[in-house]
């Protein structure tokens, strides 16, 4: 049977073939560059190489086949059409592995080579029987085997040629890699038309695939691939320069992504993944061999207040210092995480007791309680501790960490700067606190929120002083919830702040309703808690609120609890200026358990100090010494000029010595309990009434 060739795509086939081989070896070229490179970056760059090659040769068989014709409708089988694409890039792919080595032995080359060569012919030969011709190609064997050297010696010397442009570091690469190219797109082709000159069919012969994929589709598609092919190299050209560029920045990054991933930046101790990673591991080896470990979580305490005071720059520098001296206080093989924030986690492992994991938090605290924190403030920073142990208090990371921290709840509860071991009570803690802190989340938007009022009242006669704001949260589920149970917690989460505007606004509101109702003004008090005053808007926005609602700043007391004063005395200085400067005024409450500094107490300056209820009660059950302390502090909030209010008055004996004592105001359940606006309202009428 007599074939004939178009001339225009045997040469697009043979343009095809060379780009090819451009892509392949400017593809593989980078894979020296990449000297730093991980194996497996390596390994995508070369199957990216093996993927442009296969492709390129087979979409070169197939133009070429297509530039071939015979008197006869011809076809491809769609499966061996796909086995011989597949031949194909395996073959490149095998090749490309061989001679982009490290070190490429002449050995290695020729494997390649051959490798290649029979890849090439093997794909062409599965390619010609996708024709499935009957009677079958007869193939002539010297030009078969002429076909077999070209593709062996050619595809060798370009390889050849490929890694010793590799290495070439002189200009001119990309004329060089295209010669080369050049080079193997003759092997590709010169195969080929051997292959051809090869094949001999019968006068006969039928094409048993003409009805399989369609010469037209088949066009279309590898046009289609050569397209892609073209792109792929125009772009990697363009971009080769900057690629390289990148791919060494990548490589040289890599180094420090891993370390960011797994490190703390700050403080270079192993991050939260790490840590689980850790524990991870060593809940696997613990069980193996039967061995006990502890996970001690930490919490600095007051660490806050440090960062809004001082600034975050000396809040770093506390954070630093403390997980130096942290790794200072644990055994070598023990790992010391930061979780983020002012939270460190130890892992101790293969421990012998309980009583090993309690003498290393205490060996933590008594390091910690030595030195001073940062170059420029003599600081003491002290952790509380909560600990878990493996296997008593868990048995996964999650469980583990969970009430280690519960633990640590505890022990800032107790007093902080301290450490408990965790116990199942302390898991319903926990939860009550997440249940609490979603009711308050609740609260402000369902209104579940109201404030109630205490009277309280001159010592001399019976007549009202004015009366303290108390907050209540009524939640429908939980029921009613003690503001000493609530507030520590919206302390701690921060709402409290959101919360103490809503009390103020909601005070002011009623204050406005008993003077619309022609009542008289009475002051009332605001109680404070400490996240509220580190608030740097505090005093401007309680003014905007009051303004609002029209009431007189005079009208307005806030109460700061003397703990809290004396933790940052020249700060609370300020506030209670910057308070008193836009007329408000400031008590000191809860005063005699904070061991006030008596220098401070006269530089507040405050026009109130509320006796805890503590020292009332002490007036009935500590006889002579109880009244001593009381009237002690009376004398002295008089001698600095300042009202004295005594809380918690349960008794007549207590209202008997206080007004002997010449308390000024009294406040407590005997006189008024904390009633609802409207009551209080109906009191401040029934008042009214009688005077
Ligand atoms: P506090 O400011 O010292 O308020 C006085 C507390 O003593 C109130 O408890 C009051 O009901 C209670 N009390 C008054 N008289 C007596 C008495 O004769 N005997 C006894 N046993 N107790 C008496 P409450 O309302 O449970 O509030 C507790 C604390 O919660 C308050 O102590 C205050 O520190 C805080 N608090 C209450 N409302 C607010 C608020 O709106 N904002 C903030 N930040 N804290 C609040
Ligand atoms: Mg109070
Ligand atoms: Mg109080």
């Amino acid at each position: 049977m007599q074939s004939s060739y178009n001339f225009w795509l045997v040469a697009i086939s043979f343009v095809v073939a060379t780009l090819a081989s451009y892509t392949a070896l400017d593809l593989t070229g980078r894979i020296f560059l990449l000297a730093s490179a991980s194996a497996r970056l390596r390994h995508a760059w070369r199957a990216g190489g093996a993927a442009a090659l296969g492709v390129g040769i087979w979409s070169m068989h197939f133009i070429a086949m297509l530039a071939f014709s015979l008197p006869i409708p011809l076809g491809y089988d769609a499966v061996t059409t796909a086995l011989s694409l597949g031949l194909a890039i395996g073959a490149s792919y095998l090749a490309l592995c061989m001679t982009t080595q490290v070190r490429l032995t002449p050995g290695r080359l020729l494997a390649g080579g051959v490798l290649m060569g029979l890849g090439i012919a093997g794909m062409h030969y599965t390619g010609m029987a996708a024709l499935q011709m009957t009677p079958g190609i007869r193939y002539q064997p010297a030009w078969l085997a002429g076909s077999l050297v070209i593709a062996i010696g050619a595809s060798s010397a370009a390889l050849w040629m490929a890694r010793v442009l590799s290495k070439d570091e002189q200009r001119h690469v990309v004329r060089k890699r295209f010669a080369a190219a050049l080079v193997m797109g003759v092997a590709i082709s010169g195969m080929h038309y051997a292959g051809m000159a090869a094949a001999g069919f019968a006068p006969d012969a039928v094409c048993g695939a003409a009805k399989g994929v369609d010469a037209a589709w088949l066009a279309t598609s590898v046009i289609l691939l050569t397209f892609a092919i073209l792109i792929v190299t125009l772009m990697l050209s363009r971009s080769g320069a900057r690629a390289t560029f990148l791919i060494s920045a990548v490589s040289r990054l890599n180094g420090q992504i891993l370390r960011l991933a797994t490190l703390d930046t700050l403080t270079g101790l192993p991050n939260r993944s790490t840590l689980t990673e850790r524990i991870e591991r060593a809940l696997i080896n613990a069980r193996r061999q039967r061995s006990l470990f502890a996970i001690l979580f930490m919490d600095l305490d007051g660490f806050k207040t440090i960062n809004d005071s001082l600034g975050h720059s000396a809040g770093d520098a506390v954070l630093s210092a403390f997980a130096q001296r942290l790794q200072q206080c644990v055994r070598a093989n023990d790992t010391v995480a930061r979780l983020g924030g002012d939270e460190f986690v130890v892992l101790a492992e293969n421990l012998g007791s309980r009583e090993d994991a309690s003498a290393l938090a205490e060996g933590v605290l008594e390091r910690m309680r030595r030195g001073t924190w940062t170059d420029s403030q003599p600081l003491q920073v002290m952790p509380s501790i909560g600990i878990a142990l493996y296997p008593h208090d868990g048995d996964s990371v999650e469980t583990l960490l969970k009430h280690a921290d519960a633990a640590m709840y505890e022990a800032k509860r107790a007093g902080r700067s301290t450490y408990r071991f965790f116990e199942r009570s302390m898991n319903e803690a926990a939860v009550r606190t997440l249940q609490i802190q979603n009711a308050l989340h609740d609260g402000l938007a369902a209104g579940h929120f109201s404030v109630h009022f205490q009277p309280k009242f001159y010592g001399g006669g019976d007549s009202l002083a004015g009366a303290e704001a108390l907050i209540r949260l009524h939640h429908p589920q939980l029921g009613e919830l003690a503001p000493l149970e609530f507030i520590p917690v919206a302390e701690r989460s921060g709402q409290i702040v959101q919360i103490g505007y809503w009390v103020a606004r909601e005070t002011c509101r009623r204050i406005r309703g008993w003077i619309d109702q022609g009542l008289p003004p009475m002051k009332v008090a605001i109680n404070l808690s400490p996240r509220q005053l580190l608030e740097p808007n505090l005093v401007t926005t309680m003014l905007e609120i009051v303004k609002a609602e029209g009431i007189a700043c005079e009208q307005i007391m806030f109460e700061i609890t003397e703990t809290v004063a004396m933790q940052d005395a020249p700060r609370t200085i300020e506030m209670i200026r910057a308070f008193q400067a836009s007329g408000f005024e400031i008590a000191i409450d809860d005063f005699g358990t904070g061991y006030s500094s008596l220098a401070y107490l006269q530089r507040f300056r405050v026009k109130q100090l509320k006796i805890d209820r503590f020292f009332t009660n002490g007036l009935d059950e500590h006889g002579p010494e109880g009244s001593a302390i009381v009237s002690a502090i009376i004398a002295l909030a008089h001698s600095l000029e300042m009202d004295v209010v005594a809380e918690g008055v349960e008794t007549e004996s207590q209202l008997d010595m206080l007004r002997s004592m010449m308390c000024d105001e009294m406040q407590g359940f005997l006189l008024g309990k904390p009633v609802s606006a409207d009551d209080f309202g109906e009191l401040l009428r029934g008042r009214m009434l009688a005077a």
